[in-house]
């Protein structure tokens, strides 16, 4: 650490599904895994933004208790790398062995890459026919960097049910699916990810971060688009939030 990391010179970002790559000049490269519960908040006199997990760290004083790697730069400016529950990583690994790594060799492809077509998307899908839709679509294996919320706001906007099996969805619903996904995730980039004015609303507390969700952490409230009560279900192992009218049960 003391020869690759302390004093090193960042040449380049790179992200790749949940996974940010921070290059050195060192020929080392710092791999950061956000996992479940991960973020990275980026600290500096006049500036403050961070992503990741939207929990109360992202505007709390740094570092707390969940805070694992803190680095500092030579300007005084700190990344902080938080993780409540230690499921997130960060490796310090020879640039030329990033590649090698057992998640980039398994990981699949990138939905905003313009190669994404709905046909890309139903045919990695349907790698996991006999899983439910929502299960697939958190697999990273399966796509890259579509997380819990992601995956419900998507499978609200396209009207499928999280439950439903891959293998009984038609063509348009893979097409409505690969619409909301894009759409889905391009708001999230636009609205999410930024400064700390994004994350701090009027009450100083939480942020616009998944301020724009339509079902995500909504039970209780009204569908958007029906008016019917959202409800939170389990789904995948995940708390999973529907309306239950415009996402019809799958019957089965
Ligand atoms: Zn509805």
């Amino acid at each position: 650490v003391r020869r690759f990391l302390h004093g090193a010179t960042i040449i380049d970002v790179r992200r790749r599904a949940k996974v940010l790559l921070v290059d050195l000049d060192t020929g080392y490269t710092l791999v950061i895994h956000l996992k479940m519960t991960g973020q990275l908040v980026f600290v500096a006199e006049a500036v403050r933004f961070g992503a990741g997990h939207p929990n109360d760290s992202l505007v709390a004083r740094l570092p707390d208790r969940s805070t694992r790697v803190t680095i500092t730069f030579t300007d005084n400016s700190h990344l902080y790398f938080n993780d409540q529950r230690k499921f997130g990583w960060v490796r310090l690994v020879p640039s030329s062995q990033v590649a090698e790594l057992d998640f980039f060799k398994k990981v699949g492809p990138e939905p905003l890459a313009d190669d994404f077509t709905w046909r890309v998307l139903q045919d990695r899908l349907l790698r996991r026919k006999k899983t439910s839709i929502k299960a697939a679509l958190l697999d990273q294996t399966v796509l890259a960097g579509v997380g819990n919320i992601y995956a419900d706001e998507s499978l609200w906007d396209a009207r499928i049910h999280p439950l439903t099996k891959v293998g009984s969805l038609h063509n348009a619903q893979f097409s409505e699916l690969h619409a909301a996904l894009i759409a889905v995730l391009k708001l999230s980039i636009e609205k999410g990810g930024s400064t700390d004015r994004n994350y701090v609303n009027a009450e100083g507390k939480k942020g616009s971060y998944i301020d724009f969700a339509r079902v995500f952490r909504r039970e209780g409230k009204a569908c958007p688009r029906c008016g019917a009560t959202i409800e939170k279900i389990r789904a995948a192992g995940r708390g999973t939030h529907i309306c239950p009218v415009c996402q019809p049960a799958p019957s089965e």
